[in-house]
């Protein structure tokens, strides 16, 4: 794979856990990533695999207490933006790296009208722009994002948009700063289909034509297909498999990919008796995980290796797994041994 050049925001070994009353959760344990200019990466996993905990780590907005970010960078502008005190990311936070999440409700104020929240977040990174100014590229941002008759929707209120259009509004507000990443946490997941499509539309148009880098977090791999240059596995933590997209599709190397990969229904299987694919069990308690490759319970290929070690990381040409079925023997029987002796 091609060395990645032009990166805008990378993630280095990050670490972020809970201290609970029942043990230590490690939500990230050594995650690392990069994202170059226009490009959209894809961190995809099931519901607890760390994702969602990982980006809101790159914007330094874990609750803490529980939460801590223990290790790792995050290297944005060549500062780790983790060393940054509030008062500088807030700077960062919706002017350099917007966040469009899950339920636009959780972000609009109910009681403000739309024009109000985009003037405001306009004026908050841009003192110099008059609110007239402020409200005009407003109404340009909303008609960007495909909202009919934007100059007099703009004096609306959130509930008075459905949950598409408020989407849209979002991905607008998100914009309005020029944001050079953009993270957007399943941000089509309360939509129904077409809506979807156009969003995620709209967010690749956006990222081409401004050159943003996407960072898009998911747990459905065909929105991946259709969007990311590269692709991201989370399992418990950790990126279980990285590569280009394409990769990943024709060849998926992690047992827990495949089983992913086989779980999105296909338009061209219409044989009823063909049943869609689930992956059996259930993702593993992470409270005190031991150190073995925690995907072990579910895995019809797992070995005696699997059990007692977390797998090795290999990486062929860029395309890098954590799986003990692409380790040499040696490799196996040192682990095994070590395991034996602790
Ligand atoms: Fe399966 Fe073993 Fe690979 Fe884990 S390390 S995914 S258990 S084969």
């Amino acid at each position: 794979m091609k060395k990645k050049e032009n990166i805008v925001l990378e993630v280095k070994n990050l670490q972020t856990h809970f201290l609970t009353d029942a043990g230590v959760v490690k939500a990230v344990d050594g995650v690392s990533f990069s994202v170059s200019e226009g490009e959209t990466i894809g961190i995809v996993g099931e519901s607890g695999s760390g994702k969602s905990v990982t980006n809101l780590s790159i914007m330094k907005l874990i609750p803490s207490p529980p939460g801590k970010i223990v290790g790792g960078e995050v290297i944005f502008e060549g500062q780790n933006i983790l060393d940054l005190s509030e008062k500088e990311l807030r700077e960062i936070r919706g002017n350099k790296i917007s966040m469009i999440f899950q339920d636009p409700m959780t972000s609009l104020n109910p009681f403000l009208k739309i024009s109000t929240q985009m003037i405001e977040t306009i004026r908050l990174h841009n003192k110099d722009v008059s609110k007239r100014e402020a409200k005009e590229r407003s109404i340009k941002l909303l008609e960007d994002v495909g909202i009919p008759a934007a100059r007099k929707r703009i004096d609306n209120y959130p509930h008075q948009f459905s949950g598409g259009m408020r989407q849209r509004v979002m991905i607008a507000i998100a914009l309005s700063c020029k944001a050079e990443v953009l993270i957007a946490d399943e941000p089509t997941t309360a939509l129904d289909v077409t809506i979807q499509a156009q969003i995620l539309e709209l967010i690749q148009n956006i990222s081409k034509k401004h050159k943003t880098s996407v960072i898009l977090i998911t747990h459905d791999l065909g929105v991946v297909a259709g969007m990311c240059d590269e692709v991201c596995v989370m399992y418990a933590g950790r990126i279980v498999e990285k590569s280009l997209t394409d990769d990943l599709y024709k060849k998926p190397l992690h047992p827990y990919t495949e089983g992913l990969i086989k779980s999105v229904p296909r338009m061209d299987i219409t044989d009823k008796k063909d049943k869609l694919f689930s992956i059996e069990g259930q993702p593993p308690n992470v409270i005190n995980l031991p150190p073995c490759c925690p995907f072990h319970p579910r895995c019809h290929k797992a070995m005696d290796v699997c059990r007692c070690a977390y797998p090795l990381k290999n990486d062929f040409d860029g395309h890098e797994v954590s799986c003990w079925l692409y380790s040499t023997d040696e490799e196996k029987e040192e682990a095994l041994k070590n395991a034996g002796e602790n």
